[in-house]
């Protein structure tokens, strides 16, 4: 579902301007809290708009004026009327675009990284109206659906730190809160595997993410930080969408690089081994009078799946080192750069910045200084190995060119 809800700026109800500029954060969970103002017919915003409008404002002016605080600390307000006014500045466009901003609302670090409603009133027995329970799971569902944060993960404001909020009553329907938000997002909600995720899968993912040269601290099975930075760097490696969750779309990548390289294809009949070059030229492997081309060098911007990998290999096979030559004189303009390949005991500028790619990408080369020692063959190994290429730890065209892509 796309985010429905109708959520009043702090610009339209005249909110003043932050002491701080507002920052993003990545929300785990929703946390729900009340006012502890009067409920109906004593609430402060009347149940009308404008009642809403001026409620924000004097919430924002105690909290500023009265904590001290940078701006409202909540990220969301839902009135006795069911309406729903944006609170700390930039919160209603984070969570549209997946996020949230760090507010003050929870007591704690880990809380206040997430979005936070306060629901006008005092629930330690009275029970919310409708209209403000509807805008309540509209807004909860909202976020879920741009944050990809669990219905599980909608919690109470005592769950974080030692307070009454949200009252008795309104913690007691937390439950059912889930559940409509459960319901009203539909079965195509995707679970999502994010920071603070504890389980078996999350060790699956550390393991995969380890194997492919990502560093993810302890293979503990607890979605920490470093968990985190490991799933960025994976996600802007392969090109997706870099918000550290792992959904479907992160999996299925994930899935394809941790699959065993297959085998070359056989089904053709043709023998695969090099020894039986068809042609009757020199064959790959024997001592050619020339420096041997490699049909993989010549495809100076290739980079793709193992299996493509593994067959243009078989192809070289099939085909005379004469033949790989003249193919490769016909496809690429010069020859190989000459300061390749890049091997330990290199040294030069262009080891320095190979060293300077691979800490960009999220390896540990030891430091650039243009030596190539054993710790950045290391880092070149884990870096083919992420590619499904020859994790040789030698910088040959295809992994220079690799690894100078984006
Ligand atoms: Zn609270």
């Amino acid at each position: 579902m796309a985010f429905t809800a109708s959520v009043i700026s702090t610009n339209e109800w005249g909110a003043k301007a932050p002491k701080q500029w507002p920052q993003q954060t990545r929300p785990q969970y929703i946390i729900i809290h009340h006012t502890a103002t009067p409920n109906p017919p004593n609430d402060l915003s009347r149940g009308t708009l404008t009642g809403a409008k001026t409620l924000a404002r004097s919430i924002q002016t105690a909290h500023m004026n009265g904590f001290g605080w940078i701006d409202s600390g909540h990220n969301f307000l839902n009135t006795t009327g069911g309406y729903l006014l944006e609170g700390r500045h930039g919160s209603l466009n984070a969570v549209k675009g997946g996020r949230s901003i760090r507010s003050s609302h929870a007591g704690s670090n880990k809380g206040n990284e997430s979005p936070g409603i306060e629901n006008e009133g005092t629930f330690t027995t009275y029970q919310m109206n409708a209209k403000q329970w509807d805008s309540l799971v509209d807004l909860c569902a909202s976020i879920c659906s741009t944050t990809k944060i669990s219905p599980d993960n909608i919690l109470g404001h005592r769950d974080f730190s030692p307070t009454q909020c949200p009252g008795d009553w309104l913690y007691s329907q937390l439950p059912r809160l889930r559940q409509e938000v459960r319901q009203r997002l539909g079965t195509s909600f995707p679970a999502i595997l994010r920071e603070g995720d504890t389980g078996p899968r999350v060790k699956e993912l550390q393991q995969i993410l380890s194997a492919q040269g990502f560093k993810v601290g302890p293979i503990d099975g607890i979605f920490g930080a470093g968990t985190t930075d490991a799933v960025v760097l994976f996600q802007k490696f392969h090109g997706l969408d870099a918000d550290g969750l792992v959904g479907p779309a992160t999996w299925k990548v994930l899935e394809r690089v941790s699959q065993p390289t297959p085998p070359p294809p056989t089904d053709t009949g043709t023998p695969t081994t090099p020894e039986t070059t068809p042609g009757g030229s020199t064959p790959l492997g024997s001592q050619a009078p020339f420096t041997q081309v490699q049909l993989l060098d010549t495809y100076k911007y290739y980079r793709e799946l193992p299996h493509q990998i593994q067959a243009i290999q078989w192809l070289q096979g099939q085909v005379s080192q004469a033949t790989l030559v003249e193919f490769s004189q016909k496809w690429r303009n010069q020859p190989t750069d000459p300061f390749l390949p890049l091997q330990e005991g290199s040294v030069g500028p262009e080891v320095k910045k190979a060293q300077e790619i691979l800490r960009q990408k999220g390896f540990d080369p030891g430091p650039a200084d243009g030596i190539y020692g054993a710790k950045t063959k290391s880092a070149i190994i884990a870096f083919q190995r992420s590619q499904g290429m020859t994790a040789d730890g030698i910088v040959g065209a295809v992994t220079w060119s690799v690894l100078n892509l984006a």
